[in-house]
């Protein structure tokens, strides 16, 4: 068998191995180069294994979309938060931020979910959408585009800028 062959046939037995917990069918090209690292470097993992992996990829991950996603926020990076990670034995326990658990593989997965989980709690805490289209002042939504997070605004509907990089973004 060929490593391509054998990667592929790994892939088909994630979508059994409860240890994973994303949709194998549904698994975007940047999370499919990440399990493709995943294969060239520790081989065929499952169950605990496999689980300690993705949480400590998706760990990483959360930390690096996390201040992306607050610096589209005003008063949000008051907040102080961090990703906590939970890794129990065996190893169920998983990545939490700001309450929301993440289940995305691939980078720009995981800053979709966080910049949705954030702007839920900061509708919840500041009483406004946030951020805003300047153009339509519409409230936007966190959206994938072309395998890139994009802040998506309804009206169009077009899309308004990279997350972590809208007009009041405190890293531009
Ligand atoms: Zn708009």
């Amino acid at each position: 068998m060929t490593s391509g062959e054998e990667f592929a046939q790994w892939i088909s037995l994630l979508c059994e191995d409860e240890a994973f917990d994303a949709e194998v069918d549904r698994l975007g090209k940047e999370a499919v180069a990440e399990l493709r690292r995943i294969y060239a470097e520790d081989g065929l993992l499952f169950g605990d294994d496999l689980r300690r992996r993705l949480l400590a990829l998706r760990f990483a991950h959360a930390g690096r979309a996390l201040r992306l996603v607050l610096s589209d926020f005003p008063h949000a990076v008051d907040w102080h938060i961090a990703p906590t990670v939970s890794m129990g034995e065996p190893a169920r326990g998983g990545v939490v931020v700001h309450g929301w658990e993440v289940f995305g593989i691939g980078f720009q997965d995981t800053l979709v979910e966080i910049a949705a989980g954030i702007q839920a709690d900061y509708i919840d805490e500041f009483w406004r959408v946030w951020p805003l289209c300047s153009g339509h002042r519409l409230g936007l939504k966190p959206d994938m585009r072309n395998g890139v997070g994009v802040w998506m605004c309804g009206s169009g509907p077009h899309e308004v800028a990279r997350i972590g990089k809208t007009e009041g973004s405190r890293r531009r």
